[in-house]
């Protein structure tokens, strides 16, 4: 069987036209969409990805900063900065890169985030939201990979979607907007008895956790459409999905490669959602 890659980029620039077209719109009448993205810490590979999060931003004519505080920060002031952000008219997105120093609780922070502002979707509002299938921020990885097998021309509705990973940032939101386009839905985690079992039968295989290599062939049924989401790196910085697409290939039909895949939808994703913000505040002024 011949195995189609499923590569990213030419789903996200597909939409960075679109985005680009609306940001082109806004400006029009004055405004510029506006993303800040608050960092606590040092930790190297946040600082790495909110460093791209601000090049894409800018890259597409929008406007973007980055509030760096110190790990000693307060949960107050903490609270008090993004209450600043919530009021200030110029600002459509913000967005809190985690993980987060072990004293502050993220809970509450996601809580303090204005939901029309909440553009990673992690606020209890828009997660409510889309449990109802109303409409609100979603998290960017599932969007992504809902385009992904939207531009591929997948089908969804009535088959068998089979995840693996439960976290509130893909697998769990990414169930539910599959669930809501009409699939069948298994939610498998690390206690999950015979996992092999139910995987082979899944018509999409979507792969959450985090392992290298960690779903090879026997475990995936002929001609399915697998969507990898690992990013796992070794000490070379190599990265590293959790399917092993050489011993995939030639077995399923459909399979997102690890780099290329679904990495490049998470940060287009996440303009998108703050151009929609953008749309949406301006409309309510
Ligand atoms: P996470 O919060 O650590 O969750 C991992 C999930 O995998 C948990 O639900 C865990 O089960 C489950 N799990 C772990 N080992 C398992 C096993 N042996 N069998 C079955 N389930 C197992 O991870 P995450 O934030 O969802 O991220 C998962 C992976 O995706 C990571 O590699 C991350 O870097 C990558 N990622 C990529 C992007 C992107 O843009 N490409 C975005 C986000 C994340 P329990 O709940 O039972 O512990």
């Amino acid at each position: 069987m011949e195995t189609r890659l499923l590569y990213g980029q030419p789903v996200a620039q597909e939409l960075k036209n679109k985005i680009s077209t609306d940001i082109h719109s806004l400006k029009k009448v004055g405004s510029i969409p506006k993303l800040v993205v608050i960092i606590i810490g040092e930790d190297q590979a946040s600082l790495t990805y909110v460093s791209m999060k601000k090049k894409a931003a800018d890259k597409l004519g929008m406007s973007s900063e980055i509030l760096r505080f110190p790990p000693s920060i307060t949960e107050q002031q903490l609270k008090d900065e993004i209450s600043k952000l919530n009021k200030d008219m110029n600002v459509h997105g913000i967005l809190l890169q985690l993980p987060i120093p072990n004293h502050i609780n993220e809970k509450n922070v996601l809580e303090w985030i204005d939901p029309r502002k909440d553009v990673d979707g992690f606020h209890p509002t828009n997660v409510g939201r889309l449990t109802v299938g109303q409409p609100g921020f979603y998290p960017c990885t599932p969007l992504g990979i809902m385009r992904i097998l939207t531009f591929y021309e997948i089908p969804i509705k009535g088959k068998h979607v089979v995840i693996v990973g439960r976290s509130n940032i893909v697998g769990k939101p990414v169930g539910q907007l599959l669930l809501n386009k009409d699939a069948t839905v298994t939610f498998c985690h690390s206690k999950t008895e015979d996992l092999q079992e139910l995987t082979s039968r899944a018509d999409i295989l979507i792969i959450a956790i985090g392992k290298a290599h960690f779903i090879k062939r026997n475990a995936v049924k002929k001609g399915a459409t697998v969507i990898d989401i690992g990013n796992t790196f070794n000490e070379q910085k190599q990265v590293f999905g959790d399917a092993d697409m050489n011993d995939l290939k030639g077995h399923v039909a459909n399979i997102t490669p690890v780099p290329k895949g679904v990495g490049p939808m998470t940060i287009t994703m996440l303009l998108y959602n703050t151009v929609q913000a953008a749309k949406e505040l301006n409309k309510g002024e």
